[in-house]
């Protein structure tokens, strides 16, 4: 068999959305009238995906771990709770129009001055506006706000959930959900949208608490603020070494930075496409000591994934004040009670994971003449195709059987229209791992051929063991070639 060359293929957001579209990943939201700008919506394949990148995280972030645990908050929440939080007072934008191209843009009040159009045209910030970027809503007779973060909800809920669940510091509330914000100018696909979700954990310490867990040793290119004002490039260390070298000071910010950029590694992501920044002290918001943010490489530059951000006790003491409930818990080493501190609260965009799933799995094969992408089978929207060689009524009741059997489990598709080449063509580009073969020998042997979308390797196995076998191939128990018997 001819070796098979995967190359990675780099494309433009432009054409990944063109892809999205062809292959049922994602539509433009409202497209029947035109497209609703910054809204999108996610067909049948898309839907598998992002619920399989949230299904990945929770698992790694929550089952796995014994100090975290999950909520699912309102969205629509209390108005009190924005007014405490500060986003009611300054959760807002710059509303700027370039001088050069006129396309309205927004930027950060610390920019102001500082940053020009990516035309290179000069903003005309004379006529700068504040844009607020909560939705209104109205609630009965009452105003109140879509929420901007999911952040807030893990903080209002925090005093039952610690009760309830008998949390001892230090311990993290993980969330899932949506988050609107009504950005200026959304842009780039996915990448800036009004409508997305979030996956935030917000990890409470005691004041100063030493770190109980060992930083993973991984390397990265690291980009500190004081590099960054002299025009230096980042450099790339172990996150360990940063540590020691006081790069980022604070030991759980090196953890957690690490198991961020660990979780986009295990699932498939490329690390050379990451790298960490360090906010400069006028992008720190004012309660925040330390602010790092994990770095993509996308196609139209470096920019932000996530927000890794150090938020001290600002959160939990506005909500005590506002509230006027006490929102201190009793340390039991001391009997004292304390308000704990949020050291770090690393915060994810969905959609921006997946384009970055998306990014990084995209390659063509020159041989097979077709896109192929290798995206982890955990996250595959469709984990096996199985299709008869033959359009035959005995292949087909067959593989009837087997399709009925495995999708009690797993997400499968019985795939039986063009020839065997397209089929899986097919599947190679919406990154089906493995297509089950039925053929003469099946009916004769009660064995199938699982074939290896990365390697096109073949192998024979029964059907008794199928399912067993595709599970264990998909949650990477197993390597491909010790299922069974080789056979192309
Ligand atoms: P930006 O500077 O890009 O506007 P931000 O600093 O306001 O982002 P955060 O408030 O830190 O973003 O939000 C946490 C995460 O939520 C981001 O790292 C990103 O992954 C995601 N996110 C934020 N805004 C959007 C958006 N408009 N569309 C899609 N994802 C977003």
């Amino acid at each position: 068999m001819k070796i098979d060359k995967l190359e990675p293929k780099k494309i433009s957001i432009e054409d990944l959305a063109i892809f999205c579209k062809r292959r049922g990943f994602v539509y433009q939201s409202g497209d029947l009238y035109g497209g609703f700008a910054g809204f999108w919506d996610f067909g049948h394949l898309g839907v598998e995906l992002k619920n399989n990148i949230k299904k990945q995280w929770w698992k790694f972030h929550v089952v796995q771990r014994e100090d975290i645990v999950g909520i699912d908050g309102s969205i629509i929440t209390h108005p009190k709770v924005w007014k405490a939080s500060g986003h009611l007072d300054s959760f807002s934008d710059i509303f700027v129009v370039c001088k050069k191209c006129k396309k309205p843009n927004k930027i950060d009040k610390s920019e102001i001055g500082k940053v020009k159009c990516d035309c290179g045209g000069e903003y005309d910030e004379k006529n700068a506006k504040e844009f607020e970027l909560m939705f209104k809503i109205r609630v009965g007779g009452e105003e109140s706000y879509l929420r901007p973060e999911t952040a807030q909800l893990i903080f209002t809920n925090f005093k039952s959930v610690q009760e309830s669940a008998r949390m001892k510091l230090p311990f993290g509330i993980a969330q899932v959900g949506k988050t609107f914000r009504n950005e200026i100018a959304p842009r780039d696909f996915l990448f800036r949208s009004r409508e997305f979700e979030q996956m935030e954990i917000e990890y409470f310490i005691k004041p100063k608490q030493d770190l109980p867990y060992k930083i993973p040793n991984e390397k990265i290119l690291v980009y500190s603020s004081s590099d960054q004002e002299k025009n230096k490039e980042p450099i790339k260390m172990n996150f360990k070494d940063a540590l020691k070298k006081r790069i980022i000071k604070n030991p759980w910010h090196a953890y957690w930075l690490a198991q961020e950029f660990l979780w986009f590694k295990n699932l498939g992501a490329n690390p050379n496409n990451f790298r960490i920044r360090q906010h400069n002290p006028n992008e720190l918001a004012h309660y925040s000591t330390d602010c790092w943010d994990l770095e993509y490489k996308f196609p139209f530059g470096w920019k932000e994934l996530e927000g890794i951000a150090d938020r001290g006790n600002f959160d939990l003491t506005q909500h005590e004040k506002f509230s006027k409930k006490d929102l201190k818990i009793v340390d039991q080493e001391t009997n004292k009670k304390i308000m704990p501190y949020v050291v770090s609260e690393p915060s994810l965009g969905v959609e921006r994971a997946f384009l970055v799933f998306m990014f990084d799995n995209f390659f063509y094969s020159g041989n097979r003449n077709n896109v192929v992408l290798k995206l982890n089978p955990r996250l595959a929207p469709i984990k096996a195709a199985i299709f008869p060689i033959v359009k035959k009524k005995k292949f087909e009741k067959f593989a009837d059987q087997i399709v009925k059997d495995l999708k009690q489990d797993l997400n499968v598709v019985y795939d039986r229209s063009g020839s065997i080449g397209r089929r899986y063509a097919r599947n190679d580009e919406i990154g089906t791992p493995y297509c089950v073969t039925i053929d003469e020998e099946s009916l004769r042997k009660n064995d199938v051929t699982i074939r290896d979308r990365d390697t096109k390797k073949q192998i024979r196995i029964k059907i008794s063991q199928l399912k067993e076998k595709l599970k264990d191939l998909i949650d990477g128990k197993i390597e491909f070639e010790r299922i069974g018997r080789l056979v192309v």
